[in-house]
């Protein structure tokens, strides 16, 4: 845990949040600024600033992350249609909250992907 880190005080349970799925080594909860109908955050419990250093530390737990990923959109009903999975990286990936977490959005037309 890292102590100013607002992902793992969700993961603390000192912050509170839509959970939608949870394994032993992840959690996925609703965005609170959703994107598209269906715009889900999946994260590893534990603690990398992004999905590079998280890649690099733990492939094992990457895996289970995209894993956790997969399930969301099995479950929310994204497999049909489609849907988009997003690693926002650091600055100029646009990203804000440094727990590396997995945007996973859908349920209507996304459009290209840099719009
Ligand atoms: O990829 P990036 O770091 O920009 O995304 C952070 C996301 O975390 C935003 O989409 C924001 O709405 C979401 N968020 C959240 N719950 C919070 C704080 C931020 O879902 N308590």
């Amino acid at each position: 845990m890292s102590a100013d880190c607002l992902f793992c005080k969700i993961v603390a349970g000192d912050i509170p949040a839509d959970v939608v799925h949870e394994t032993e080594t992840t959690l996925a909860f609703r965005d609170i600024g959703p994107k598209a109908p269906v715009h889900v955050l999946v994260i590893p419990k534990e603690h990398h600033a992004d999905v590079a250093a998280l890649a690099l530390a733990d492939a094992g737990l990457a895996g289970e992350v995209l894993a956790a990923a997969a399930a969301v959109a099995r479950s929310e009903g994204l497999l049909t249609d489609g849907f988009r999975t997003i690693f926002n990286t650091g600055g100029y990936g646009g990203q804000e909250v440094f727990h590396v977490h997995a945007h996973v959005v859908g349920g209507a037309p996304l459009g290209p992907m840099l719009s």
